[in-house]
């Protein structure tokens, strides 16, 4: 090793300049990650494969400016050198921490090269050499030395932006080319389209910004270390920036969870009021704020706007003054992918003859209009494109921003929902051929068996089990699988639950593992769903299906026959045959007795039938007496019922999110989601034992008092008191708000219990304190999901706790140490988010449906847009109502823009007239000339509705009354009935003619549509059952799928 010194010069926070000398060591061996290395180097990790033509070595600017393109997966044989990281360091730590974790994927062919540290590519700065110069040098050196270190078996390409570099270096050695970064891709990747487009896009804007102009718009952000001392001292307060979805122009706060500890007065957030102060932050920005003077202190505005429905504070009036601030300074930019429209022309927009700058319409009404410079002006106008902000200086009133790539036009149903995806960071490309190899082979000439090694391993049920599934009817993935048999010559009872081994097949940290982990869950949309993992362990060889041999991973209680308390538990890895895959209606028809055809038994002679028949009945029979006394047991501790009797406990099991409506309200539902809940309990309580500090559970935090306040009022105003005192008080007092003549009543007011909870979310052991472990929704003091691997990640890392904790209770080597605390705890969070970001994604994918829906209607003439509803609060200007036949929640203005308000003559029936409105707590009343009328809390009225559209953002319904008397049209469709799924097969019918019509233009689907259209069924039929089971256009179906994640 050789020392030398390194000179850096550094400029200080006041602007001086200091030089440092710095030891630096220099090594003959610095590992150089490529698979043809003949020098014996420590290539430990990920090396570069030895097949490619070659391996290129961006330089420093082309790393700092072009870091999108290089984030390519197409690109093979990058070697980042660490002079260029270093310079993408000094950028900003969000662009240096995307190159590390480029550099940590396996899905990306590149590696990182120490070339300071290499002795013999060393270069150091010599005097009054320009940084870049210097830098471009270094690179050029690290190119050399892996052309002469591998022997010139590959061939290595620097690309460079400087063109005096290419000059200077491209003659010096034959096998190191040197040429520009443009060049490169159109020599060396023609067919790379999205490569060419970013970087057309990036120069672009790189250009335009050199040519800014300086009139300060804004206030310059205060530097790092001045913003961090002041928030030591307090002078500045620390936070996210969220801006008001309905008041975007204006109302921002920015809130942080600790702030209320130190400081009561901020518990509600710090309100930033207008764009100046608002200072260039964008939503989701860290920043830190300085309060104004409490005579500047301002309130939010409160009058009803647009889709407000699903706000939950039920706060209303005018708002007190509350703290005021402007923001100072950007402690960390959230910046993500944005969709944008790009507006029609006018004319008026800046145009030069080469490129345009064009103000885009981000579709998020959250974030600003964003300046992009761009050659495609004409053909982009009412297209959605992706966009990413790359600048926002203080002399410019908008973000600047590069395209990335075109989703579509406008308002087509394929652009829509992958506008969709796009604005909830949802990544579904289709399967890589890499992580298909991973894949057992199961083909009809080569069919998967079990390993009999394996099966040694394993506790063989196959023999010894009754083992069945109950699933909605044409489940393919059937992750859960039950069992109960007599033990001990019926004193004993033994109940088992066997989930599908995922885990087997999917090792840790390989590349399915990773896309799994980082798609997180199943993203079920209303007309198609995105895996989690690929079709041939989903749908196959994970799947317990009947009649085949299956790995499973078990628990298996036994019981005392006659008191049901548990007398031992057993977990582990077992081999099972499922003997019947039932469906929920089945076996329901069984359990009453009912004649009912049995597929698998349809062979048999009568007798042998008889006696399986019977045999299976008195499981199912066995089953349903322990599953009664189990959820009886968790009543007593609290557990609440959220929606409606007929499918409670369904609502806490995402695996049953198939089954969250059934046409008719069965037991055996209950039944197999109160033995899913027993076994993600005990699981909980085994890996928790087994790691107190690092194991996966699911928390539900008990809800803020002060959010019930809106269900209590309203419950209130029916004569109803609503207890929310404890979970128990809840259940019981929602229990008895029932009113006999309207059935609606009552699940309203679940439905507001559900809207005041808390989301019940994955944490770390290690990082709560124990009494922060309850779940209050199921009344349990510890949870977590192990029945579903197959959909959700959370599973897929309980599993492996358990397995791991099985080890460990043996003594055996446990194969890998879990993740610590704090990795567990990061995980988490990312999949909460990914959760969040699926629920947001399928209630705005059943929004889009809504909206195509009455899109094609006339709302004058279509008796179809008119519809009962009933109101379920009050508000200043208006009310909000449910729309039990079409599912819908949203707001009804009393007042217009015009200042009219709707009255209502004799036959109920509404005028607009001038006039005023008086709000009550429980009522609202219109005055005018003619009369007046009064519209009261869970009064039925008649409503139109209609799509209001933007064309830059999503359509929204428009409800307007048109009687205060209920609506009485046709008969109101039942709940489950057809009239929801004739409005999704309507759309989709409507889409693919659409699309057919398309077609006849467009010879072939755009590369989007290829590459995302994954699981989308080719049926249409079977698209319909999907969703018809799914029940995303049923009423409840938005209240329900949050609930369903409790
Ligand atoms: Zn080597």
């Amino acid at each position: 090793m050789i020392k030398t010194e390194k000179v850096l010069h550094l400029k200080s926070s006041r602007g001086r300049k200091v030089r440092v000398v710095r030891e630096h060591y220099l090594r003959e061996r610095v590992p150089c990650f490529s698979s043809l290395c003949q020098a014996g180097c420590d290539n430990d990790g990920k090396v570069l494969p030895g097949d490619l033509t070659h391996y290129v070595v961006p330089d420093a600017e082309v790393v700092v400016n072009f870091l999108e393109v290089l984030e390519l997966t197409e690109l093979q044989g990058v070697v980042f050198t660490q002079t260029a990281c270093q310079a993408l360091h000094s950028k900003g730590r969000r662009f240096y921490n995307r190159l590390k974790s480029l550099l940590r994927d396996p899905r990306h062919d590149c590696v990182l090269f120490a070339n300071e540290f290499q002795e013999y590519s060393y270069r150091p700065r010599e005097k009054g050499e320009s940084q870049e110069r210097w830098q471009s040098r270094c690179v050029y050196a690290a190119a050399a030395w892996y052309y002469h270190h591998l022997a010139g078996m590959m061939s290595v390409v620097m690309v460079t932006e400087d063109q005096e570099a290419v000059s200077r270096f491209s003659s010096l050695n034959s096998g190191v080319f040197v040429i520009s970064f443009q060049d490169y891709l159109q020599n060396f990747w023609p067919g790379l389209q999205a490569a060419h487009e970013l970087y057309a896009s990036i120069s672009q804007a790189l250009q335009e910004k050199e040519a800014e102009d300086s009139s300060r718009e804004f206030s310059e952000h205060l530097p790092a270390e001045v913003l961090e001392a002041g928030i030591k001292s307090g002078r500045f307060i620390q936070g996210t920036l969220n801006v008001s979805k309905h008041r975007a122009q204006n109302e921002a706060l920015v809130t942080n969870e600790g702030l209320s500890s130190k400081n009561p007065d901020l518990s509600g957030g710090v309100l930033v009021f207008g764009s100046k102060s608002r200072n260039r932050a964008v939503h989701g920005d860290a920043v830190a704020v300085e309060l104004l003077p409490r005579s500047e202190w301002r309130g939010k505005v409160t009058a009803l706007t647009e889709g407000q429905a699903e706000e939950k504070s039920g706060e209303d009036g005018e708002t007190k003054p509350m703290p005021t601030g402007r923001v100072v300074g950007i402690l960390q930019r959230n910046w993500r992918d944005y969709v944008v429209t790009f507006p029609p022309r006018d004319g008026t927009q800046n145009q030069s003859r080469n490129s345009q700058r064009i103000l885009a319409v981000p579709w998020d009404r959250r974030i600003p209009k964003i300046r992009i410079s761009t050659q495609q002006a004409d053909a982009l106008q009412d297209h959605r494109v992706v966009v990413r902000i790359d600048s926002w200086p203080s002399t410019s009133l908008y973000p600047n921003g590069h395209s990335v790539r075109v989703l579509g036009r406008a308002g087509e149903l394929e652009t829509e929902v992958q506008t969709i995806l796009l604005e909830n960071c949802i990544h579904v490309a289709p399967f890589s051929e890499a992580q298909l190899r991973e894949m057992p082979l199961n083909s009809p000439e080569q069919p998967w068996s079990v390993d009999p090694v394996e099966a040694g391993r394993r506790r063989d049920l196959r023999e010894t089990h009754l083992v069945f599934s109950i699933d909605p009817r044409g489940c393919e993935d059937v992750d859960d699988t039950l069992s109960v048999r007599r033990l001990a010559g019926g004193r004993l009872l033994e109940l088992g639950v066997h989930i599908a081994d995922v885990t087997h097949f999917v090792s840790e940290g390989s590349l399915t593992d990773l896309e799994a982990r980082s798609r997180a869950t199943t993203y079920y949309l209303a007309d198609r769903r995105y895996d989690m993992l690929p079709g041939v362990l989903s749908a196959d060889l994970c799947s317990l299906l009947g009649g085949v041999d299956r790995y499973a991973v078990s628990v298996l209680w036994e019981l005392d026959a006659q008191s049901l308390a548990v007398t031992s538990v057993w977990f582990g890895r077992t081999l099972i045959r499922s003997s019947y895959q039932l469906h929920y209606e089945l076996a329901q028809a069984l359990l009453n007795g009912e004649e009912a055809e049995v597929p698998e038994l349809a062979r048999l002679d009568p007798a042998e039938r008889h006696a399986k028949l019977s045999e299976l009945t008195e499981a199912l029979e066995k089953l349903t007496h322990v599953a009664r006394h189990l959820r009886a047991q968790r009543d007593r501790g609290g557990a609440l019922e959220l929606e409606g009797v007929e499918v409670r406990a369904q609502l806490d099991e995402e695996k049953n999110i198939t089954a969250l409506v059934p046409r008719q309200p069965l037991e055996v539902h209950e039944t197999v989601a109160e033995c899913m809940i027993y076994a993600n309990h005990w699981v909980a309580r085994k890996i928790q034992e087994a790691f107190p500090y690092q194991a996966l559970l699911r928390r539900h935090p008990s809800p803020r008092q002060e959010l019930f306040r809106p269900l209590v009022e309203t419950g209130r105003a029916r004569g109803f008191a609503i207890d929310t005192r404890t979970n128990k008080a809840l259940a019981d007092s929602l229990d008895r708000a029932v009113d006999p003549q309207d059935p609606l009543v009552n699940r309203l007011l679940r439905m507001m219990a559900t809207q005041a909870m808390s989301q019940a979310v994955y944490f770390s052991t290690g990082a709560q304190p124990e009494d922060q472990f309850y779940h209050y929704g199921l009344a349990l003091d510890r949870y977590t999901h192990f029945t579903s691997p197959i959909r959700r990640y959370a599973d897929m890392v309980v599993h492996r706790l358990l397995t791991a904790a099985l080890l460990l209770e043996q003594g055996a080597e446990p194969g890998k140490t879990p993740a610590g605390n704090k990795d567990l705890e990061e995980l988490s969070e990312h999949i909460n988010n990914r959760n969040r970001a699926a629920q947001r994604a399928q209630k705005l994918s059943v929004g889009l449906f809504q909206c195509l829906f009455f899109k094609e209607r006339d709302p004058a003439t279509d008796p179809r847009c008119v519809a009962d509803g009933v109101i379920y609060a009050i508000r200043d200007n208006g009310v909000l109502v449910f729309i039990p036949e079409y599912g819908v929640k949203g707001p009804v203005y009393m007042r217009n823009k015009e200042g009219q308000v709707a009255t209502t003559g004799p036959d109920g029936t509404c005028e607009w007239q001038s006039g005023s409105v008086r709000r009550y707590p429980d009522h609202i009343v219109t005055t005018s000339g003619c009369g007046s009328a009064t519209f009261r809390l869970f009064d039925h009225i008649t409503v139109r509705i209609s799509v209001l559209s933007t064309n830059c953002h999503a359509d929204t319904l428009n409800l307007e009354v048109i009687s205060n008397k209920p609506h009485c049209g046709p008969a109101p469709p039942k709940p489950g009935s057809q009239g929801r799924s004739q409005l999704v097969q309507e759309v989709v019918r409507l889409a693919e003619e659409a699309q057919e019509k398309a077609a006849q233009h467009r010879p072939k689907l755009s590369r989007e549509e290829r590459e995302y259209r994954q699981s989308r069924t080719p049926n249409l039929y079977s698209i319909l059952e999907e969703i018809r089971e799914l029940a995303l256009m049923d009423p409840d179906a938005a209240a329900r799928v949050c609930a369903a994640s409790v």
